[in-house]
């Protein structure tokens, strides 16, 4: 299938472009880009004109911040183009809901991703905790911002998520590994002086079995970098490491041989094939409806203005 990328960044550049490239099911037809151009296919500056004249292309993935995202999704929906939107889905949940209205409407297919569900180990942790009892979910995502968001100016703006920018990667996880949904109790969030969006935040959850499920999440790590999930059942503990590419089960590191395709991102095209070949959409906003009541619920804590250089 003809694809076309939208927002040529630095997700497009690390994943997308290698994706799509190394995937027998896609080719990539086109680029749209204010600032860029990808070698060796047709690149556009105006992406109604992209719609307009490239019938041939008739999807779409969008790879730009979440805030410009949403006319970008509405125009190629209503130009009847299946449309794959990074994460988060939107600035907001019900433009989201909005987008998949359009999509039932227009007859054609839209996936919001969460590149993190499909880390290698997941699957394999989701399998692993059927049926048993949560006593203990923590989630301890520490980075460093500066290392892995220099100059995105975007990221610190209303709509741009902040420190929730990772963790909604690790919301993604733990909502897709926990059988019975849980729901915020209190949070704080840490914001620079000077910015719109959290730096830091303390999350903590009611289980409806009374499991202590809460988050940390940080952007102020130096040295090394966590993005792990410790889980106490009544049957054993599970960590995951590394985002999800790790497992630890009762101490000992596990692997997963049921692996068809190697990474987060290949499995997020295939996945795509798959809706759009079974005339299907998928958005789940579990993720962002958490992030939403964060900034909901969340007692805003002012803390020293963030100077990247
Ligand atoms: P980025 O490099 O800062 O921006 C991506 C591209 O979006 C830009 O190069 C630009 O493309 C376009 N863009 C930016 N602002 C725009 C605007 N106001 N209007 C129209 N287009 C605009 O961001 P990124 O790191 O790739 O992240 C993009 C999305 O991917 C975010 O939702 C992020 O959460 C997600 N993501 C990022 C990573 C990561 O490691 N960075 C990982 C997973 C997911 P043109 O110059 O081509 O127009």
């Amino acid at each position: 299938m003809n694809i076309a990328l939208v927002g040529i960044g630095k997700i497009a550049r690390d994943q997308h472009i290698p994706a799509i490239n190394n995937s027998e099911t896609w080719s990539l037809a086109a680029a749209v880009s204010r600032n860029g151009a990808v070698d060796g296919i047709e690149n556009y500056v105006d992406f109604h004109h992209m719609l307009e004249i490239r019938q041939d292309i008739r999807v779409v993935s969008l790879t730009m911040p979440p805030v410009p995202r949403f006319d970008f999704a509405m125009a190629a929906l209503n130009a009847g183009r299946h449309v794959m939107l990074e994460k988060p889905p939107g600035s907001t949940v019900s433009e989201c809901q909005a987008l998949l209205n359009a999509a039932h409407q227009n007859r054609v297919s839209i996936y919001a991703t969460w590149h993190s569900r499909m880390a290698k180990m997941v699957p394999a942790a989701k399998d692993w905790l059927s049926g048993k009892k949560i006593k203990r979910l923590a989630i301890i995502w520490k980075e460093d911002v500066r290392r892995w968001h220099p100059n995105q100016d975007w990221i610190w703006q209303a709509g741009g998520l902040g420190v929730f920018d990772p963790g909604i990667n690790a919301l993604s996880i733990m909502t897709e590994l926990l059988e019975d949904p849980v729901h915020l109790k209190s949070a704080t969030l840490d914001i620079p002086e000077n910015k719109d969006c959290p730096i830091a935040a303390h999350l903590r959850y009611v289980h409806p079995h009374g499991g202590d499920v809460h988050a940390e999440l940080d952007w102020r790590q130096t040295g090394d970098q966590i993005w792990t999930i410790e889980i106490e059942t009544d049957d054993g503990n599970l960590t995951l490491l590394d985002g999800g590419a790790r497992m630890v089960i009762n101490d000992v590191e596990t692997t997963s041989d049921d692996i068809l395709l190697n990474g987060e991102y290949p499995r997020l095209y295939a996945k795509f094939a798959e809706l759009i070949n079974g005339g299907q959409s998928e958005m789940d906003l579990t993720p962002l409806q958490h992030v939403a009541d964060a900034f909901l619920l969340g007692r805003r804590m002012t803390t020293e203005p963030f100077i990247e250089n």
